[in-house]
Parts: C-alpha cells; sequence; structure tokens
C-alpha cells in the first residue's frame, strides 16, 4: 500500500462484526495548505445513507511520494493520490473521502475483507470523484471536455474548428492511465453521482455518456450526416475517439 504508516489504524480498528469503513474528514485547504485529515469509522449498516464520497485513482508510481497529515501523523502517500485529494479538497469544508489506499491497511486480512465489500462501498457513497491526473506541463491549450461540448450541443463533425486544439486537449484525457485500470466500470456504475477530474476541469459521467450517445447518432446513425467523418479526423484519431466514447 502507498500510505506508509505508524500505528495510524491502532485507535480505527475496523470492527468484525458489521460492515464498516474508515473515511478521511479531509479539512479545507488553500493551495499552500497541506493535505491534513483524520480518520474515522463509519458503519455501512445503517438505515440512513452514509455521506462520504470515494475517490477512484491509479496508484501512480510508487517511488513519487508525497508528505500528507494523517491522524497528526506525516505519512507518504503516491504522488497521484496526493493530487487527487489535493484537487478533489474543498476551500470551504470538510469533506468525508474514501480512499482506499489510507482508509485500508496493509493487513492481509483487512484487506481482503475490504476488497470483498468494494461494491458495497462504491454503491452507497454520495459521488464518486475518478481523478485522471494531471496534464503534461504546457500540453493543454483550453479546457480538454470542450470536445465532449462539441457533440452534446448536437454539431456535426463537420463543424469541427479547423484547429487541432480541441481534439488535442481532449486526447490528454483519453490518455490518462485510469482508462485502463481494474474495477473502472463498477466505480462508475454503482455510485448515485460520479464526476471525472482532470487537474480542475470537471464532466458528469452521465455527458461523457451523452456526448458518446450524440456522436454515434451522425455517419452511421440513421441522417447518415457525417459519413465523411474520417475526413474530419484521420483514422488513427476517429479510432482514438470511437474507442474512447
Ligand atoms: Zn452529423
Amino acid at each position: 500500500m502507498a500510505a506508509q504508516s505508524n500505528g495510524l489504524y491502532a485507535e480505527c480498528i475496523l470492527p468484525l462484526d458489521e460492515k464498516a469503513i474508515r473515511v478521511l474528514y479531509l479539512e479545507l485547504g488553500d493551495e499552500s495548505d497541506e493535505i491534513r485529515a483524520h480518520l474515522q469509522l463509519l458503519s455501512l449498516d445503517t438505515d440512513l445513507p452514509p455521506q462520504y464520497e470515494c475517490v477512484s485513482y491509479v496508484w501512480g508510481d510508487p517511488s513519487f511520494t508525497k508528505r500528507a497529515i494523517i491522524n497528526e501523523q506525516y505519512i507518504q502517500i503516491t504522488k497521484n493520490l496526493y493530487d487527487a485529494l489535493y484537487h478533489i479538497r474543498s476551500k470551504i469544508k470538510t469533506m468525508v473521502i474514501w480512499a482506499d489506499a489510507i482508509c485500508s491497511d496493509s493487513d492481509v486480512d483487512e484487506k481482503s475483507r475490504q476488497v470483498a465489500m468494494m461494491a458495497e462501498i462504491y454503491r452507497q457513497c454520495s459521488k464518486v470523484h475518478i481523478w485522471l491526473g494531471l496534464p503534461e506541463p504546457g500540453s493543454l491549450i483550453g479546457d480538454p471536455f470542450e470536445f465532449l461540448d462539441h457533440f452534446v450541443r448536437g454539431k456535426h463533425f463537420y463543424d469541427f474548428p479547423a484547429c487541432d486544439n480541441i481534439l488535442n486537449d481532449f486526447l490528454q484525457v483519453v490518455k490518462s492511465p485510469w482508462w485502463t485500470r481494474a474495477w473502472t466500470v463498477q466505480e462508475c456504475l454503482l455510485p448515485k453521482e460520479t464526476v471525472v477530474m482532470f487537474r480542475t476541469w470537471t464532466v458528469t459521467w452521465d455527458y461523457i455518456l451523452r456526448a458518446g450517445h450524440m456522436k454515434n447518432s451522425h455517419g452511421d446513425g440513421p441522417t447518415k450526416c457525417c459519413v465523411e467523418a474520417n475526413t474530419v479526423f484521420n483514422p488513427h484519431q476517429l479510432d482514438t475517439i470511437n474507442g474512447w466514447l
């Protein structure tokens, strides 16, 4: 696991006889503030829906870590998880977050019990934040999700502006390693609300599905309005777009 801890879980032991998880109370913060949080138990065996949000992310290179303060202890977490918490945290309120690397102990028994509960954890959360990561420095010109707006607004392939910026920015999103990880489908479909984040840009999962649906209504759709889509994008670009959406 990414979080290296020293007795971090000793005061927050998961009960064996009920469905429970540890959640992070992630303190509000500005850009310059360190990531600061504390762990608490949360029962999933309740009549009222428990209030917490999940973070779905790739672990990233375990040799790149950053420091966070959990239960007043310094721990090292992967840079990618750090970036996720840094961008997801609120400036005005404490958030209740489940992030596997910090909320689960690497103890083998506990790990296997939590893995068995994964679907439940995602089903009961109020929202999941899918963290795609950060773009390569200087690689983005505008909003990388503007590409989706094009189709959601009902525009055609042939309406695309001649410059490649919108497509190139979007392809940064497609390149995120998150799309190749396991569990993605249930992490997107089980929660009540799913938000996709790339640095500070966000889009809902439903919006992506809508863009894909509307894109597919061109070309091979009933109107056949955009059968020459491949004159707008080259075959490789078209494969990438179609494969992703
Ligand atoms: Zn069309």
